[in-house]
Parts: structure tokens; sequence; C-alpha cells
């Protein structure tokens, strides 16, 4: 391949603006286009970025006559001038996309909405980014599944069984129509589990609870070991994984707020998984800990690293790194630093 590959991403919410943001920041990929359905305050974004907006059909381009955004033309359009589509569609709706895709001869991300079976392969690139090279569709686990997926593939081999309760955040921060708004409703060996296994094996149960909140969700994790090892040796261990911070603060509200001040894509992104330091302790043979995921980012990484894999670009390490570099994505706890200054200092090296 030479050059930039040329990217489309079809869908401009929650994470297809994301995604947009952070392949802008990359030297080796050229953002084509977006495709929105209709005009809203997330077009004008895309154009006030300067982005070329398309639309999923002819039928379409009605909703924007009216409006100051000039229409580049449709999905087919966009194709024509991409390497691959970045399928950021609500739940389901990249499904009915596939078929469109194969016809047109595209590669293709989806997101972790949709079943695994739509690609070749289930995505976390520090798990099995080798999985994905030369493939022509892959899926980006959910944010819930990455999140599990960075911090048990650092403990897996001193795992037995894994037992987690899932705090789900309701709703994302826009979405004002959705609830509970007084209710904690659960699902018993809920679907993340078995998720996780499209990735990584291990014995794994998860239970979830959606709660009333839309900042993060909150995992609570314990691990029954099959060997000894004291929290000294966890501590290193997640210190020295990749997208994982260890941080000094307890609670998701400050968490996003202490997210605000690190000022990178859009406002509050926290792109590492958060474990809550004081969480981790081990009880006879049951090593515990709490992590936090930001539930709108942890997965944008994800999908600019599927892009290299996908075109064979470079090594996963190497692709970690540019994709870390270029999001100013941390290994260190800052939340306790309150020289931002140095703080800045630190982030992009
Ligand atoms: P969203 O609803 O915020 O954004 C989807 C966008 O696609 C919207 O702009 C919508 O107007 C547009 N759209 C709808 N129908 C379309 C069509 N036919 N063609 C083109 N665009 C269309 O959704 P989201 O939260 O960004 O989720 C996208 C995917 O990412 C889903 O698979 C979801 O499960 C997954 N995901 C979401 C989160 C999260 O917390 N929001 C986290 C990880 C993964």
């Amino acid at each position: 391949m030479n050059g930039k590959i040329r990217i489309g991403i079809n869908g401009f919410g929650t994470i297809g603006k994301r995604i947009s943001l952070a392949v802008k920041k990359q030297d080796d990929m050229e953002l084509i286009g977006i495709v929105k359905t209709k005009y809203d305050y997330n077009a004008l974004f895309a154009k006030n970025l300067g982005i070329k907006l398309f639309v999923p059909s002819e039928e379409h381009i009605k909703n924007f006559e009216k409006s100051e955004i000039e229409c580049s033309g449709t999905l087919e359009d966009l194709i024509r001038e991409c390497d691959i589509i970045i399928d950021s569609t609500p739940s389901g709706i990249g499904a009915k996309y596939k078929q469109f895709y194969e016809n047109n001869n595209i590669k293709a991300i989806f997101q972790g909405g949709e079943k695994s079976s739509i690609a070749e392969i289930s995505f976390t690139a520090q798990v099995n980014y080798e999985r994905a090279i030369d493939k022509n569709y892959v899926r980006v686990v959910s944010c819930n599944t990455t999140a599990l997926a960075r911090t048990l593939n650092t403990l897996k081999d001193y795992a037995n069984e894994v037992y987690v309760s899932v705090i789900r955040r309701a709703a994302d921060p826009e979405e004002s129509d959705k609830g509970p708004i007084n209710s904690i409703i659960p699902s018993f060996n809920s679907h993340h589990a078995n998720d996780l296994k499209t990735i990584l094996q291990i014995e794994i149960t998860t239970n979830a609870y959606v709660v009333p909140t839309t900042l993060m969700h909150i995992h609570d994790i314990n691990i029954e070991l099959n060997k000894k090892i004291s929290v000294d040796e966890v501590f290193y261990l997640f210190e020295n994984t990749e997208r994982v911070l260890l941080l000094d603060i307890n609670d998701t509200a400050k968490i996003m707020d202490h997210s605000k001040n690190l000022n990178r894509g859009l406002s509050g992104d926290l792109y590492e998984v958060a474990i809550l330091k004081n969480s981790i302790y081990i009880k006879d043979n049951i090593l515990h800990y709490t992590q936090a995921v930001h539930q709108e980012s942890i997965v944008v990484p994800e999908n600019i690293d599927a892009v290299r894999a996908m075109f064979n670009l470079c090594s996963k390490e190497e692709s970690i790194y540019k994709t870390n570099k270029s999001l100013g994505i941390l290994k260190k706890d800052y939340s306790n630093n309150h020289s931002m200054e140095k703080q800045e200092s630190r982030i992009l090296v």
C-alpha cells in the first residue's frame, strides 16, 4: 500500500465522531469523509472541522437541502474514494450494511454493538492485533469487553475463574430520551462474558446492572487465583500494561472531571481503562480490583490499530505506540499532579 490509508466513516454519533478526530491525527491515514443521515449539530461540527459530508443514499440528500451544509455525495461515492469504511452506525445497522460493503469490494471495521459473526475476527489491539492482519472485516469489541480484555489479558496466567459485576451507565450523556431514571436493572449471566471469549480464552462469569448515570461503567472484578501473586506484583503488571491507568481517584464523576483536565479528544475523553488504586487487594486466593470505563472513547484507539493491522502497515507494538502518541495516551497517574505544565510535557512522550 502506497501513501496514506483513505478512510470513510459511516455514522457520526458518539463513537464515529471520536474516531474521525483520531483518524485526523494519524500521519498514515486520511479522513476522506463521514456519512450522516440528517442535518443536526453534529453535521455542523463536521462542517466546522472541514470534514466532507456524505449521505447513505440519494433519498437523504433532501435532509440537507435547507441547511448551509454541502453534501458531497452518497456512501457509494465515498466508498469509491476510500480504502476502508469504519462503520459506527447504531447496533444492528452495521449488519444491514455488510452486504453493501461486500458488493462494493471495500474493507470494513464494525463496532461492538454488532454480533461477532459479522466479521472474520473480533479485536482488541493488545490481545490479538496479529489475527487482524490482512483481514477484510474486523469487529472492535464493545467498551465493556475492551476494558475487560485489557486488564484480564495481563492477569490471565494467574486466573482460575473470574467473576465480574458490570455496573453499566444507562445511556450516553446526550441520550436524553433513555432511562432508567430511578431503577437498577440487572441481567444475570450477562453477554459480556461470552463477548470477551471471542478474543480471550478465560473462565469468566458476568452479571450486569444498569444504573441511572451517563458518565462511565464500573467493573467490580474478583479473580480466583491459580498461583500466588502479591499486590505489589499486580501494581507492577498493570503499570506495564498499555492503555491501563492506575488512578488515585475513587468515583466516576471525579475521574471524568480529571479527564477534562487532560484536554484530549472531545472534552473528558479517557482512552485508558482506569483502575482504582485502592481497590486492589488479595484475600486468601481471591484478587479483587475495580476499574472504570469511559464508554464513549475507550474503543477509539482500537479502531485506529485495527486499520493498521488490516493493511499490515506495521507491527502491533509500533501501531500501539503511534496511536498512543498521537492521542496523548498516558502511562502515569497524573490525578495527584497539579502542575499542568509538567503534565502536558509528559503526555506526549
Ligand atoms: P450513536 O447513536 O451515538 O451514533 C450512530 C450514528 O449513526 C448517529 O449519528 C445516527 O444518526 C447514525 N445513523 C443511524 N442510522 C444510520 C444509517 N442507516 N446510515 C448511516 N448512519 C446512520 O451510536 P454510538 O453510541 O456511536 O454506537 C455506534 C456503535 O458503537 C454501536 O455498535 C455501539 O454498540 C458501539 N459502541 C458504543 C459505545 C457507546 O458507549 N456509545 C461504546 C462502544 C461501542
